[in-house]
């Protein structure tokens, strides 16, 4: 148990502060130097970062929004991976001041059973989704670890038709080695955990409930790692305190990982804060604005050019669209944020009671696809890497080497070619065509676009789940 409790001593808030002053002093020419070396993809140092988050220069800017840009396109090329996140339990016994679930909220709590989680996978499934983020709230009682496994389990056993989730990724509150263990057993994707913020003092005003122990919650990622989980998701909850401090500290804890385990974050997100059931954003003095966030997304794209970077559908349809373009991997959709939401069949307009937050982006996800498609992405519902065991450092080698890039690419072509099967609307369909053609011709190595195109064939002829 002793090793269990650590000091987040790898979080230095002095630090922090320091590199945040010496990066306000860099000239134009030595922002210039750090966004060209951002172009060598061996990302950036904290002070480079900081640099990166002080421009206000607006043609500087434009710099580094085309870096951003060309990183994303060289490492990600315009594929978008998409994800449901699926929420299984509201009761939660924190009190954390941002949140609908908060312990202080008075509504009807709910956990679904076993059978009504089966239908809300089918109802994901059914819109074409290969992969789910699940949720819950900190409930030892009511939500204990037992519950989550046997929540996880069901989810890989529902079919719907020839589909099944491919990839759980898990958001529950941080807990010991044993309970990871348990996580890992039970075939977690990734284990993703939101710090809120880094700023020890802001933090200690925003909880209240077991939560509120910052070392154990920032902390909880080398326990994942110390039970074998090897990918894990970074975030910070943007608006509870001073972006340009939060962002710092995330590369901080980023760089942590790297160096201690040999492999950093496979995923960052940027939870923008929400107004939701009791939660007005008035008491909240450090709200990020639209600037100031796309600002965020370009420089981490350019400070971890190989980490995944997480959108959700917090944000409105129109700032989406701006920031993916700046650096975003893997975007939520059609998601719903309400304990048996999918399966009630909800109309999306009537987000009323939605608890935990307010979701910005209502569109169903063959809107969003058919959305994308005319900027040229190409939604992937790629799940290969976890399936053929290439993850945490391996995946990292095979990221740095730009190998990866090789296999997203025809895979993404894959698994939409699926989803084009078997879901997505005849507009859609239409708009989907030329862009499967346009993508295929951007797999150079022409061995493996002959047989990306000949087993897309093989999907048009009703075969699934091709994967290289
Ligand atoms: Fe509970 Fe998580 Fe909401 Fe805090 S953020 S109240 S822990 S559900
Ligand atoms: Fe992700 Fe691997 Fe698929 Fe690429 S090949 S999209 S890295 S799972």
């Amino acid at each position: 148990m002793k090793a269990e409790r650590q000091v987040a001593t790898f979080i230095d808030e002095a630090r922090i502060v320091e590199v945040l002053e010496a990066g306000k002093r860099y000239s134009p020419s030595a922002v210039r130097d750090v966004v060209s070396k951002s172009l060598e993809l061996k990302g950036l140092d904290l002070e480079e970062l900081a640099a990166l988050l002080w421009v206000d220069d607006p043609e500087l800017e434009h710099e580094i929004y085309n870096a951003a840009r060309k990183i994303k396109e060289h490492i990600y090329g315009k594929r978008l991976v998409l994800f449901a996140p699926l929420y299984v339990c509201n009761y939660c016994v924190n009190n954390c001041r941002y949140c609908g679930y908060r312990a202080g909220n008075r509504f009807p709590r709910r956990r679904l059973t076993m059978e009504e989680i089966s239908q809300e996978v089918k109802v994901i499934l059914d819109m074409g989704h290969k992969r789910i983020a699940l949720e819950a709230g900190e409930d030892p009682v009511h939500c204990p670890i037992d519950y989550i496994v046997d929540a996880m389990k069901q989810i890989y056993a529902t079919t719907s038709g020839n589909a099944c989730i491919r990839r759980i990724n898990v958001n529950i509150a941080a807990t010991t080695v044993d309970e990871y263990k348990m996580l890992k057993d039970a075939g977690i994707g990734t284990y993703v955990l939101f710090q809120e913020t880094y700023h020890r003092d802001t933090y200690k005003r925003m909880h209240s409930g077991p939560k509120a122990d910052y070392d154990w919650h920032a902390t909880a990622m080398d326990r994942a790692f110390a039970a074998g989980i090897d990918d894990v998701g970074l975030g910070v909850l943007y608006g509870l305190c001073d972006w340009r401090f939060e962002t710092v500290a995330l590369l901080m804890h980023a760089q942590y990982l790297d160096k201690t385990y040999g492999v950093g974050p496979h995923t960052i997100s940027f939870p923008r804060l929400r107004a939701a059931c009791g939660i007005s954003l008035d008491n909240f003095p450090h709200l990020v604005g639209d600037d100031e966030f796309k600002r965020i997304v370009a420089s981490l794209r350019l400070a971890v050019p190989y980490t995944g970077m997480i959108l959700s559908t917090r944000e409105e349809p129109v700032s989406r669209e701006e920031v993916i373009a700046l650096g975003i991997s893997q975007i939520s959709a059609g998601s719903m944020v309400g304990v048996g939401e999918y399966s009630e069949g909800k109309a999306r307009e009537d987000h009323s009671d939605t608890p935990q937050f307010e979701v910005g982006d209502h569109r169903s996800l063959d809107e969003i696809i058919r959305d994308l498609l005319p900027d040229g992405y190409i939604p992937s519902f790629c799940t290969a890497c976890y399936r053929t065991g290439r993850t945490g450092e391996s995946f990292m080698d095979l990221a740095k080497n730009a190998h990866i890039h090789e296999m997203c690419q025809p895979n993404a072509l894959l698994t939409f070619q699926e989803y084009l099967c078997d879901y997505a609307s005849p507009d859609t369909m239409e708009r989907a065509l030329p862009a499967i053609e346009k993508a295929l011709m951007e797999i150079d190595n022409e061995a493996l676009r002959n047989e990306c195109v000949r087993r897309l064939e093989r999907i048009r002829a009703g075969e699934r789940d091709l994967y290289f």
